[in-house]
């Protein structure tokens, strides 16, 4: 165990919360640098646990396999924001927790994510918390229609929210949502796009390129970077995330949304503490990518700003799976075309099973190149 503000070297542990993907993809990196990774996962078999050191499995609430878990790691990090900030406070007595629980407790409740946002002045759709019915009429007398209706907590991939037209649709939304609901101003963007920022424990700031992110239901579909926007947007979307990881003091990476309207404003969608899936392409585009960004950042490693190539990520929901085991072969005959699967024993719709990115002459090129291995695997090309 190691404590304060010391660089965690090599030889060290790492203790992640959540064994998912990021997890995994994080765990990879950490053991090239010669690091034990140990993972807290509530699910035996995560993804991560193939490639790690150990696999705590208990519930986040089981206060006693947390401090078991951190007691063993150097420092702790996270790959997933819904972690309870108790389990955060119970780690934390045995291990430096990075980043810290203002972070989690900001980004994993869309109502304070966006009041913190106002509050500091950053940009973001209009929008009206909803506790209660009668509260629907006046929001959306204010905020117009079509509008947004999301749960408070725990929503990703678009889970947990609903577009709706009329005040009985929103009445039905809110009915099914839950209570405690936050109704945003349908925002009829031109683009979205993300940006990964790491801060170092001497506040030492980098960033990647800013990616655009095409959704289909809600779900990252494809990402490609550095993304054609004028350079006063990516340099904007820079900017709002380092004011974002100072003002909360974030140690680690951070991963913001951004809608880009038609008249080139930058409203932040969502923000998340940890790598993201529009930086996957960070693996191969990248010297140092998102993952080694957040092990330097949470070890106090240096941190220096990525030399990055075009690149683009196709994401490969367990939809591919419909008609049997896709065809990985075929994705494999093209040069600078890189195939990630995570071991996930069950291929449900709409479930991250694994991705694919391309590198190119130009994110668009990437973009091309990308989607036709996907459709190569899926026998359809
Ligand atoms: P979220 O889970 O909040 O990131 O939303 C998932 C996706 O839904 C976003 O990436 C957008 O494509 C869409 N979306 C969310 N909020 C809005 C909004 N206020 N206006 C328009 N589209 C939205």
């Amino acid at each position: 165990m190691s404590r304060g503000l010391e660089a965690v070297l090599p030889g060290s542990t790492i203790g992640i919360f959540g064994g998912g993907q990021l997890g995994r993809m994080l765990a990879l990196v950490a053991k090239r640098m010669g690091y034990r990774v140990e993972v807290f996962s509530p699910e035996p078999d995560s993804p991560a646990a193939g490639v790690v050191d150990a696999e705590h499995v208990a519930a986040y609430t089981d206060l006693g396999a947390v401090s078991a878990f951190a007691e063993r790691a150097d420092v702790v990090t996270l790959e997933f924001e819904n972690i309870p900030v108790t389990a955060l406070e119970a780690a934390a007595i045995y291990a430096p927790v990075r980043p810290g629980w203002r972070a989690l407790y900001t980004a994993q409740h869309r109502l304070r994510e966006k009041s913190f946002l106002a509050k500091q002045g950053l940009p973001t759709p209009p929008f009206r918390p909803i506790r209660r019915t009668e509260e629907l009429e006046l929001a959306l007398r204010e905020l117009g229609t079509p509008a947004v209706l999301k749960t408070a907590g725990f929503g990703y991939d678009g889970k947990g929210q609903r577009v709706v037209k009329t005040l009985a649709e929103a009445e039905a939304a809110f009915e099914d949502l839950g209570d405690e609901c936050i109704l945003e101003a349908f925002i009829a963007f031109e683009r979205e796009l993300s940006l990964i920022g790491a801060r170092g424990m001497d506040g030492t700031y980098v960033h990647l390129a800013v990616s655009e992110n095409r959704h289909v239901q809600h779900i990252l579909d494809v990402s490609f970077a550095p993304a054609a926007v004028p350079t006063a947007i990516a340099e904007r979307a820079a900017q709002l995330t380092r004011e974002i990881m100072e003002t909360l003091d974030i140690v680690g990476v951070l991963c913001v949304e951004f809608f880009l309207t038609s008249d080139g404003q930058l409203l932040v969608n969502e923000m998340a503490p940890r790598p993201h899936n529009s930086g996957h392409l960070s693996i191969e585009a990248c010297d140092v990518s998102q993952f080694e960004l957040q092990l330097r950042a949470v070890c106090g490693l240096p941190l220096t700003t990525p030399v990055q190539r075009p690149a683009a990520t196709a994401n490969l929901l367990g939809d591919l799976w419909a008609r049997g085991e896709p065809g990985w072969a075929a994705a494999l005959t093209q040069n600078e075309v890189t195939l990630h699967l995570y071991g996930k024993a069950e291929a449900r719709p709409g479930r991250k099973m694994g991705h694919l990115t391309a590198l190119a002459g130009t994110p668009a090129e990437a973009a091309e190149r990308v989607l036709a291995a996907r459709r190569k695997i899926m026998g359809n090309a």
